[in-house]
């Protein structure tokens, strides 16, 4: 079974996202078109081997909590197994800290044929990755030592402990504690819930990367520091010891059920230790270092999970026999016709697509853009990265909401058949659905955005996007097919544009209440601006490159015609409920949603 499309992965890593512009940097000159190729192809092995054939198992039998820690499918240590000998975990990392070099645009490619394949596996590698990530940017050389090599063969594996029983979105009210004590370490004391990955039997160790508050420390977000708390600490001796930190319970989930969520207690005994990384108080800068890419990393879930539902309901559509052709009616129609004949099934079928590819092109913009921030320096490094940091909330939030909605469509593509457990849609359904929750609800990317990054820098960051999508259209304008479509997105631009100049006052005026309480409409009609940016870039790709296959020429002609006259037009909508003055929403009201 299909469950995603390498030719297409490869055409948005070639010849729309010119990786080529990456492997020129020297750092990465160990790699050209042919290793990439046999790394994919590898992955895709793998995947086809050891991932997709289990995906529907791992939701049948789930990770479970028992006496001694909780329990995952056995299946996942082969999985790791196999992953980190094909090089994936850590492969970004330079070799001095045990990594090759690889560009994350190829990495990002990777996780996303794994993810597709079964995308209960990845988190429990990313989150190690981007644990080792922080040690490696923040840490001393001893932290690097001790816990970086062992991460990346994921021996040990790391996890994010940011949230708390009274702290989710809100991270400044954490109530963990950290006394410093005479031996330099630090007691740590406080519960984490919904720690992903954050225990079971195929890891020696677990370095769990924790935020908390060192007594004395100021209130809020100001006052919070990060530690290295391993479940077992290493003694001086070189043995190790158990570090106080309880695997309370493993919650039990709609979905991605193979990838269990912890709840653990630091220091029920006063007995866990943790160790300061960077300066004091600036925790929550460090982790925002791996929240972003465990955003992006989200964004590629729900990416993956919406085209692994768009391939398996595409091949239903062809083999499903059901009524006739609007065109054969009566006499001329002598057999029932496959369901994909019928318009309204190519319309679910193309959102499903447009959405899926449409969000693994703007992944892949976004892993370039990674790549460039990583490779440059001074105003252009500052430039780079202020773009990336704009399109970070859309490449979570948009992907998790409108794959969503792509993988209902995938449900119903296949009628009663997509309610029942025969098939795997209903678990693609739900197993999407926690990407619009973690790393930030959708609600947070859309505040971030709105509130963070349009405004920063004196709305620089949108200026710079703003350039690069204008050069897009010019070129789409020298081309008769695609002109219709520039011109659409030039106009979505000058809705964007009358949609900000309505809000941005309130934020100038400090009415914060008015300016960010449809900051997710706004983040919807940004996200379809964007992604018919990706649309009309693949489209112009699509009819210019050289020897491109000619189904998939067609296939990305006909999504992009179907994302400009289905999607983007929604924005004239979004755009108008912004900007409509009824006060429906705002606080006053609140005692009247009875
Ligand atoms: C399966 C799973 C895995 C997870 N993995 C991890 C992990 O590895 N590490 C970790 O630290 N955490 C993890 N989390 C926690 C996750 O990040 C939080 O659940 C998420 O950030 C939301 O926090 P909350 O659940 O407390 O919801 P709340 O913050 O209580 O939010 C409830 C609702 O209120 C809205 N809301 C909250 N504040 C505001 C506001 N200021 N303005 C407008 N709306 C608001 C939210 O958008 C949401 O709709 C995981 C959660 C789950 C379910």
């Amino acid at each position: 079974m299909k469950y995603t499309d390498l030719n297409f992965l490869k055409f948005l890593l070639f010849d729309v996202h010119k990786i080529e512009e990456i492997l020129k940097f020297s750092k990465h000159s160990d790699f050209d078109k042919d290793t990439i190729n046999m790394f994919l192809d590898a992955a895709k092995d793998i995947s086809d081997q050891e991932l997709y054939p289990y995906y529907q198992e791992f939701d049948e039998k789930p990770a479970v909590y028992e006496d001694d820690g909780i329990k995952i499918h056995p299946q996942l240590n082969n999985i790791f197994k196999a992953i980190v000998e094909s090089g994936w975990v850590g492969a970004h990392f330079s070799p001095e800290h045990g990594g090759m070099n690889l560009p994350h645009m190829v990495e990002g490619a990777a996780g996303h044929i794994y993810s597709a394949a079964n995308n209960h596996v990845s988190g429990y590698l990313a989150l190690t990755v981007g644990s080792a990530n922080l040690i490696t940017s923040f840490g001393t050389q001893e932290q690097i030592d001790t816990y970086v090599p062992k991460m990346l063969q994921a021996s040990w594996m790391g996890t994010m402990c940011l949230t708390e029983p009274e702290a989710g979105s809100s991270l400044g009210n954490l109530r963990t504690t950290a006394s410093l004590s005479d031996e330099g370490h630090y007691e740590i004391k406080g519960q984490k819930i919904f720690i992903s990955g954050g225990d079971h039997q195929f890891a020696d160790n677990f370095i769990h990367m924790v935020l908390a508050r060192i007594d004395g420390a100021p209130k809020g977000s100001r006052g919070i520091s990060l530690f290295i708390v391993p479940k077992y600490r290493i003694k001086e001796d070189g043995t190790m010891e158990f570090n106080d930190v309880l695997t309370a319970g493993d919650y039990q989930k709609m979905g991605q059920k193979g990838y269990c969520t912890a709840h653990l207690i630091f220091g029920e005994n006063d007995n866990c230790r943790g160790w300061l990384v960077g300066e004091p108080n600036k925790g929550l800068k460090y982790m925002f270092q791996m929240m972003n890419q465990a955003r992006l990393e989200v964004g590629m879930t729900a990416t993956s999970i919406a085209t692994s539902s768009y391939f398996h309901s595409l091949q239903y559509s062809k083999e499903r026999r059901q009524g006739k052709k609007l065109n054969d009616k009566g006499e001329r129609a002598t057999e029932q016709a496959l369901i994909i004949e019928h318009p309204d099934v190519r319309r679910m079928l193309l959102m499903q697509k447009s959405v899926a590819f449409g969000s693994l092109s703007l992944l892949m913009e976004s892993f370039k853009l990674y790549d460039l921030v990583e490779n440059t320096e001074g105003e252009e490094k500052n430039d780079i990265f202020l773009i990336l940091d704009l399109l970070t909330p859309i490449a979570k939030a948009y992907p998790s909401e409108y794959g969503l909605l792509a993988a209902s469509n995938g449900v119903q593509v296949l009628g009663g058949y997509g309610f029942t457990v025969d098939f795997p849609q209903q678990q693609f359904l739900r197993d999407i659905r926690i990407t619009s929750i973690y790393e930030g609800t959708t609600t947070i990317q859309a505040m971030d955005l709105l509130g963070r990054k349009i405004t920063a820098q004196n709305g620089k960051a949108l200026l710079l996007l703003m350039e690069r999508i204008n050069e897009d259209i010019a070129e789409a304008k020298r081309n008769e097919t695609l002109t219709k479509y520039a011109e659409q997105l030039e106009n979505s631009i000058k809705t964007t544009q009358k949609t900000l100049e309505y809000l941005l006052p309130f934020a100038f005026q400090k009415k914060y209440q008015s300016y960010l309480k449809d900051a997710t409409l706004f983040l919807e009609l940004f996200s379809h601006v964007v992604i018919s940016w990706q649309w009309l870039k693949m489209g112009v790709v699509s009819i210019k490159a050289e020897g491109l296959n000619e189904s998939l020429r067609q296939g990305n002609i006909l999504a992009m015609k179907y994302y400009f006259n289905y999607e983007l037009p929604k924005i004239k909508y979004l755009s108008d409920t912004i900007i409509s003055t009824d006060d429906v929403i705002v606080d006053d009201g609140k005692d009247y949603i009875n």
